[in-house]
């Protein structure tokens, strides 16, 4: 393709995309495909001779669409939403143009440079404290990373670091083995299995502590943990508290667990990879006291920020504890200016070595859209999950599970588990919209989430009156099953 092409294609592009996004309400949610289905609609290999972009795009809609589940269709209630604006878009496309390879201020000083103040930029917008910030002169700072996983990896693999130096700076003698056996990490039981497995991953032990009647996790439960742990000899070292979990969008209790980690060295993360979004409204930003307790705070504007995947937002208080724990410097990659305190190599924050130039896509979200018009869509998805909540309510056949905080409603039917399963297996073989479930306890549980930037009051409307009819039918057919015996 040269450049009179693209110019051409380019544009085709745009329409096409614009089209697909006006016209997904249209479209089916949930693919019809089983697995497999593509393998057999394209040839076994690549093509010797160049095809054209035409050829290309008929097979888009071809063997392609078929295959996919449209997030950003106002019927898609699965999940949690994830981010789509037309800015975040153009400025990927230019992103993709620009084609760096972001890995030292040096490897192009804007690519970092945007990143440092985009961060800056944004934990302004949640009044996140001075220290989190990098500024001119500060020691924290905020860094994009792919996922909340990988932050959570990370900040888990920071503190492990620190605190096997911690020891080993007392005690000389002892092996990183030796400590690493004893090293113990916590977070609820409704944490994402993302902390989980950063444990795997890091080889320390995870332990989750049960949350309270409210999904939340306690000081009381934290500190009655500890103390059993340290009594067998484990050192506890690091902890996540979440803010806004998976299943049902509840919260740790960070004002009775951030002065214990804090007294216990305990470094702590806050993963808020859903919620943190709602924290740039005034309203919402109480969530997030305590957060001057943690050590690391994470959430992903690529969830319900209008930037699109991937961009996940983490600040450090003290970026020279991640810096040290993974800092190599072959020569091939060092710089001149590398030891001077203005300048950021985003490398050593990160796990893999190259970055994308993903700040831009905050630069533009945030610009065009302004706090202002975030704060309204924000608003919006809260004001349309409590109108969710108030139909459920209102049908004596159905209870709401959990408290509805952001853009989440828990429900079900009162009922046994084995019904609720059958209504959600209903509705998603029927696939006029699409849901998840979770298990609360003992509970199997229908989740409801707000999610795409289009959805309209008329689409939660029309979504339970779809569920009311299923569920009558399956009503129905329980009774006469029962009647029948
Ligand atoms: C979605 C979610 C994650 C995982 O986010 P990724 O960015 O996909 O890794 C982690 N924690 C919570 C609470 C989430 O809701």
């Amino acid at each position: 393709m040269n450049t009179a092409e693209f110019r051409k294609r380019g544009k085709e592009m745009v329409d096409y995309v614009a089209d697909y996004i006006e016209g997904i309400h249209k479209r089916q949610v949930y693919p019809d495909v089983e697995p497999g289905y593509l393998r057999p609609l394209i040839p076994d290999s690549a093509p010797q001779e160049p095809e054209t972009f035409e050829d290309i795009i008929k097979d888009v809609e071809k063997i392609i669409m078929p295959g996919v589940t449209h997030w950003h269709s106002p019927y898609f209630f699965a999940y949690f939403p994830t981010a789509s604006s037309y800015p975040a878009m153009l400025a990927d496309m230019l992103s993709g143009a620009i084609g760096c390879i972001g890995f030292s201020w040096v490897a192009s000083p804007a690519c970092t440079e945007l990143e440092t103040v985009m961060l800056d930029w944004l934990g302004k917008m949640i009044n996140l404290p001075e220290a989190f910030l990098a500024g001119k002169d500060g020691e924290g700072g905020g860094v994009i990373q792919g996922s909340a996983s990988e932050a959570t990896l990370v900040t888990l693999l920071a503190a492990r670091t620190k605190v096997i130096r911690q020891l080993q700076a007392k005690s000389p003698g002892l092996t990183e083995a030796a400590i690493m056996d004893k090293l113990v990490a916590y977070a609820s039981d409704q944490s994402h299995s993302s902390v989980e497995r950063a444990g795997l991953i890091g080889g320390v032990k995870l332990k989750l502590i049960p949350s309270d009647d409210k999904f939340s996790l306690r000081g009381s439960a934290l500190q009655k943990m500890l103390d059993e742990d340290k009594a067998t000899g484990l050192i506890p070292f690091f902890m996540v508290a979440t803010l806004g979990t998976t299943s049902c969008c509840s919260f740790d209790n960070l004002l009775e667990l951030g002065p214990i980690c804090n007294k216990e060295n305990i470094w702590m993360h806050i993963d808020a990879a859903y919620a943190g979004s709602a924290f740039i409204c005034p309203e919402f930003r109480p969530l997030l006291n305590g957060v001057e307790f943690a050590d690391s705070y994470n959430f992903n504007p690529h969830k319900w920020l209008l930037v699109n995947f991937d961009c996940s937002a983490m600040w450090v208080k003290k970026r020279a504890d991640l810096i040290g724990a993974f800092k190599l410097d072959p020569v091939y990659l060092q710089h001149h200016n590398q030891e001077s305190g203005l300048v950021t190599d985003y490398r050593h924050w990160q796990i893999p070595l190259g970055r994308r130039f993903r700040s831009l896509k905050m630069w533009f979200v945030f610009r065009m859209y302004g706090v202002k018009k975030l704060q309204e869509y924000i608003r919006k998805h809260v004001k349309l999950s409590h109108e969710f909540e108030s139909l459920v309510q209102k049908d004596p056949r159905f209870e709401v599970c959990a408290e509805v905080v952001l853009g989440l409603v828990c429900f079900r039917i009162k009922g046994s588990n084995e019904l609720n399963e059958a209504l959600l297996e209903k509705i998603n073989k029927t696939k006029k919209i699409h849901l998840v479930p979770c298990h609360l306890r003992d509970k199997y549980v229908l989740r409801f989430a707000i999610c795409s930037r289009t959805v309209e009051s008329v689409h939660i409307q029309e979504a339970w009156q779809h569920i009311t009819e299923l569920a009558t039918e399956l009503l129905k057919k329980e009774k006469e099953k029962k009647t029948s015996q």
